[in-house]
């Protein structure tokens, strides 16, 4: 068995299985298993494969055909300028909530130190993102998942900031800790009923805590915008991903909490994606 072999199988049973991309796919879990990057794969497709490591293989080609998402599988996503552990039962981080890294850095580019806070932290990827890019900001990130907050613990590690951050398991409505500069949050948005018509990858996967919002989708949202009245600075800041459709909602709750809203920013399809917004008294 050779590389270019081994990538036709994978391609054969991912198409067959109408997974999206089943060229990458399969490479992406080769090089995984041989340890390997993508390039040396390409370069090399005569190469023979060990017996081992072809069944390797074959056994993630074959969960990837029933839609484990890849991140799942070979535990790692990049995220912003990091490489992030990912485990089973923590949300998979997205390309889209990198605007709001990208705004964030925007909004505190003058300034030298800042207490953050992270409602919802999944992998930590949002809170050690910023820590990561602002060597003197520092803060705390919660969740209610211990799963999430072993991850994000190991991931402040992986990164070496783990001097300036703190994880704790808990509710948002039990945290009343702290005065803060800037909340920020992914928090779950999608409406209760809507999440078994996500794609098969994310509504059989990923976990359904860090995805429903409740009926209306903004549940979690209200809660966070509650919170944040409290814990934050006057002038502080909060940062919130929200669903392409719930901009007028989530700016009416903001307003009604006296917020004053700065800044709404689209994804890359240009869906309303994030909303900035600051804490005036
Ligand atoms: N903050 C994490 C992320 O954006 C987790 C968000 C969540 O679980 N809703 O990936």
């Amino acid at each position: 068995m050779n590389i270019k072999t081994a990538i036709s199988e994978g391609v054969n049973l991912l198409s067959n299985n109408l997974i999206k991309c089943p060229g990458l796919d399969s490479e992406i879990l080769l090089a995984e298993v041989l340890n390997k990057k993508r390039e040396f794969l390409i370069l090399n497709l005569n190469e023979k494969i060990e017996e081992k490591n072809f069944r390797i293989y074959k056994d993630l080609i074959k969960q990837r055909s029933l839609g484990k998402p890849i991140a799942y599988l070979t535990k790692k996503k990049n995220f912003w300028n990091s490489e992030f552990k990912i485990c089973e039962g923590v949300l998979i981080p997205r390309p889209d909530t990198e605007i709001l890294i990208q705004e964030t850095l925007k909004i505190f580019k003058n300034k030298e130190s800042a207490n953050i806070l992270d409602i919802g932290v999944g992998s930590g990827c949002i809170i050690l993102s910023i820590l990561k890019e602002k060597p003197c900001f520092h803060g705390k990130g919660i969740d209610i998942c211990t799963k999430s907050i072993n991850l994000s613990t190991f991931n402040a590690s992986k990164l070496g900031i783990n001097n300036r951050v703190k994880f704790i398991k808990t509710d948002v409505d039990n945290f009343c800790f702290g005065k803060y500069d800037l909340i920020i949050s992914n928090p779950p948005y999608i409406k209760s009923y809507e999440i078994k018509y996500l794609e098969k990858d994310v509504n059989c996967f990923e976990p359904r805590l860090a995805l429903d919002g409740g009926l209306d989708g903004t549940l979690k949202i209200l809660k966070i915008i509650n919170k944040a009245h409290i814990l934050l600075k006057v002038n502080g800041k909060l940062v919130l991903e929200i669903a392409y459709n719930q901009k007028n909602n989530v700016v009416d709750l903001l307003k009604k909490k006296g917020f004053y809203i700065n800044k709404i920013i689209k994804d890359y399809a240009h869906n309303d994606r994030c909303i900035i917004s600051t804490k005036i008294s």
